[in-house]
């Protein structure tokens, strides 16, 4: 096999299964964090060199070695998940630091009883560490013997060893930038992962300055603003298409910008002195009294500067790696909740926490003896101070993600617990709070936020916004002068903190409090009673849920019953599939959290990306056009078997309707009714539940009056129905703000659906997000749906605006939107049609 300095085929230093590292039942190495990579789940008890180098580090505990490959990858190879636990025991070490390894050498040998039964799994990992310079390509998914090929790996651009990748001519190219607000984290993010596509070294430039683009603080230390124009230099073998991904992506606007629109003011206004008034700068709007809590940063002791510098690194990677597997949780718990803005902020946290400019910067500072705590601390202030220093305001916002990483990692140093005990109900007073610290803050019930920093368009405001909470930034110093505990009025609307409210003004705002609660109350009083319009047409208003518990929330917020359960809550992040009866009482306890209403209950929805360990599935070179949902059921029935045996168990049968997703012709709808008689004269059941078709693609809404025939309705999934009409990734973080089910593509397709389901007289409900957005109820109830099934939260909102609506005009209104240009032009119509308040 060929190595050059551009490629380099490394071989299994394992024999076994391959799995990517997706599925690696662990937390951080499964993100990617540590970077990219594979892994075996080894039968043989010998680690060997997957290429020649030098070994480069050996674990004290002997359960893992780097080695660095000729052409400079850094190769760590890690036996077991958590091994570093059994310090030592069962394993040998076979090499030393420094010594050179041939391809093929015997690294480490194992007891595979003894580690195996110690350890959390025997999953051995390979890792490239300094995946920044290199790319990963796994040669095969299949199970491997050792020495045979495994993956490839292709130097990137910007890597000291990529000599021959950056060979060739270069290629440049202009750009106006797009993003709203210039390149700050988010786009500049974007930017470093459209280049990580490429093996060309890429690096952008502006007025006298450039920078690589694989490094996000070199990107936003251009300073870029919104409309300038910048120039874009790839060389390599794919420069060309390098170029145009990155024209493309700095061209392009992110999702948030409705955020960037969000009518807050953006620069503090000159107020007169007012005694006993803070001013500053509205980031969420709304008006609050309650007592001051004051939060105070982390400040370190002087350090000696005399310290360990293998130490403190090893120290500096374990908090590196706890900060990462904490950010890769929560990024998880956004994509389930489909929370956009909470995902892009900590993906940007993440790369972040990635960037060679910190990293080396820290590490040289540990070299010359510096403490873990403080060199990570000086190269985030230098950071900072570099962000600050480019003039744009919207950079210098950008240090507080920086503060963010600089404060969670120190937390992580310092086995400080990151957590605070604020009182609920409290105003939160802070120099600047950062990203994490707001979701903490937020689930602990605070009613505001202050800052004596910040501005309006910082993560923290958006996130804010997000969740309802008011907050004022750029209040200055004197804000963390007050007293803690001290009753103060926030009214972010006016930019204004009182100090010093008289008991009138406290009583009055704590009056208009209670007032909007009891509204809220209200509203949730009415999210019980059924929702008709003015005219007396019943809307079903439902929830989507994927827990009972969440189906608990939903009753109780006054759900008509449930319009979508996603059963992948039960299949997904585990080793083995759940057995019938474990399936059988999770959807019960779906019924049973609903009182006498009934629930819908999608079969499962995984292929495609979603992958399951126990269910190994071909690499697919298009996944969402693969085999997914449906279709998965046919590919391997016994999954879908077990599914229908425990959905047809629950009681009463009746109140659990049975959804099939993804279907794309009636054979499909056919096969399972068939397969559900057959189940049901072997469990000697009587009864049928009724089954319904998710249109999600546009064969199925096409064949909507088809699939009617033989459906008991019809329940329309407008996320992957947008995905698959638009040709748009769902998930595609630069065509987000695009992917909007009010096309007017899309209410074609719906009003295609809701006649064909009349013709057959069935009913046809909304499923996907745009059942969730209040501008849309009025068109949607205009083009035939009587189901809306949104998230829990929003089921007393959703009533009260079909209880503004007449249906007549709802209908002529909405036929009229079909004909617009754009989901732009349907948005801004339905804003004149139907207000919201
Ligand atoms: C949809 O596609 O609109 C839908 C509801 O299904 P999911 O979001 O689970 O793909
Ligand atoms: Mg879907």
């Amino acid at each position: 096999m060929h190595n050059n300095n551009k490629e380099l085929t490394l071989s299994a230093p394992l024999s076994g299964p391959v799995l990517t590292l997706g599925k690696v039942p662990d937390a951080v190495f499964a993100s990617g964090a540590m970077g990219d990579g594979i892994a075996i789940d080894p039968l043989n008890d010998t680690l060997y060199s997957p290429c020649a180098g030098v070994i480069i580090h050996v674990a004290r505990t002997a359960h893992a070695v780097t080695v660095r490959a000729d052409n400079g990858a850094e190769i760590l190879l890690h036996l077991g998940l958590d091994t570093v636990e059994l310090n030592g025991a069962g394993f040998s070490m076979l090499v030393s630091e420094n010594q050179r390894v041939s391809l093929g050498q015997p690294l480490l040998r194992y007891d595979q009883d003894q580690v195996g039964q110690r350890c959390k799994s025997l999953v051995s990992l390979l890792i490239l560490t300094n995946s920044h310079d290199f790319q990963v390509r796994p040669i095969t998914l299949k199970a491997v013997k050792v020495g045979e090929p495994l993956l490839h790996i292709v130097a990137r651009n910007g890597s000291v060893a990529s000599v021959e990748a950056s060979a060739g001519p270069e290629v440049r190219g202009q750009v106006r930038v797009a993003h709203r607000g210039g390149l700050h984290a988010r786009p500049a993010a974007l930017v470093r992962q459209t280049a990580q596509g490429f093996n060309s070294q890429s690096r952008l430039h502006f007025a006298d300055k450039s920078a690589p683009c694989n490094s996000l603080i070199g990107l936003m230390g251009l300073a870029i603003g919104e409309q300038d124009e910048v120039q874009v230099s790839c060389q390599g073998a794919d420069a060309e298409a390098a170029l145009q991904a990155l024209l493309s992506a700095l061209a392009t606007t992110l999702p948030d910008d409705h955020h960037a629109k969000a009518p807050v003011s953006t620069a503090p206004l000159k107020h007169p002195a007012e005694a006993g008034v803070l001013h500053g700068v509205c980031a969420a709007p709304g008006l609050v009294a309650a007592p001051l809590f004051r939060l105070n940063a982390i400040s370190l002791p002087a350090d000696a500067g005399n310290h360990d510098p293998a130490q403190q690194q090893s120290m500096l990677d374990a908090a590196l790696n706890a900060v990462r597997s904490d950010i890769a949780a929560t990024l998880a718990q956004a994509k389930k909740h489909n929370n956009a803005d909470e995902e892009s902020i900590f993906a940007a946290h993440m790369a972040l926490l990635e960037d060679p400019a910190l990293l080396d910067a820290a590490q040289q500072l540990i070299t010359q003896g510096r403490a873990a705590t403080h060199a990570w601390s000086q190269s985030i202030d230098a950071q900072c101070d570099m962000l600050q220093g480019t003039g744009s305001a919207l950079l210098a916002e950008r240090a507080n993600d920086l503060r963010d990483l600089k404060q969670r990692v120190l937390r992580a140093l310092l086995g400080k617990a990151w957590h605070y005990d604020v009182p609920a109900g409290a105003i939160v007073a802070a120099h600047e709070l950062t990203p994490s610290d707001l979701l903490q803050l937020s689930a602990q019930g605070v009613a505001g936020l202050c800052m004596a920093e910040g501005g309006a368009t910082s993560h923290v405001a958006i996130l804010a916004r997000g969740k309802g909470l008011p907050c004022l930034v750029a209040l200055g110093s004197a804000l963390l002068d007050q007293a803690q505990d001290q009753p103060v009025v926030l009214d972010a609307d006016g930019g204004r903190l009182e100090l010093t409210p008289t008991a009138e003004r406290l009583a009055d705002v704590q009056q208009a409090q209670i007032e909007r609660q009891q509204r809220r109350e209200a509203q949730q009083a009415r999210a019980h009673l059924p929702a008709e319009t003015r005219n007396g047409v019943a809307i079903e208003v439902v929830a989507n849920v994927a827990s009972s518990s969440e189906a608990a929330e939903a009753f109780a917020n006054g759900a008509d019953g449930v319009g979508l359960l996603r059963t992948e809550f039960l299949f997904v992040d585990r080793q083995t599939a759940p057995d019938v009866e474990e399936q059988r009482r999770a959807y019960q306890a779906v019924l049973d959290a609903m009182g006498d209403k009934s629930v819908i209950i999608r079969t499962i929805d995984v292929g495609g990306d979603k992958q399951l360990d126990y269910l190994p599935l071909p690499a697919e070179a298009n996944p969402v056009l693969g085999l997914r949902g449906i279709r998965l059921g046919q590919a391997r029935p016994e999954i879908l078997d077990q599914q229908l045996r425990a959905l047809l168990q629950v009681r009463p049968l009746r109140r659990c309707r049975i959804l099939l997703p993804m279907v794309t012709e009636v054979d499909e709808l056919l096969q399972i009714r068939q397969q559900v008689d057959a189940l049901c004269v072997e469990l000697n059941i009587t009864e049928r539940p009724e089954i319904g078709v998710m249109i999600e693609v546009p064969a199925a809404a096409l064949q909507a009056e088809q699939l009617a025939e033989h459906a008991d309705f019809l329940s329309i999934g407008t996320n992957d129905l947008s995905q698959y009409t638009l040709a748009m990734d769902r998930d595609h973080a630069g065509l987000a703000a695009r992917v909007d089910a009010l096309h007017p593509a899309l209410l074609r397709l719906i009003a295609m659906t809701c006649a064909g389901a009349a013709v057959h007289k069935r009913w046809v409900g909304v499923c996907g997000a745009l059942a969730s957005d209040p501008l849309a109820t009025p068109v949607l109830i205009g083009l035939g749906v009587t189901e809306l099934s949104v998230s829990p939260v929003q089921i007393g909102e959703i009533k009260d605006r079909v209880r503004q609506l007449h249906e007549a005009e709802c209908q002529r209104l909405s036929h009229d939107l079909l004909k617009l240009g754009s989901a732009a032009a349907v948005r801004h119509a339905c804003q004149q049609h139907w207000p919201l308040p």
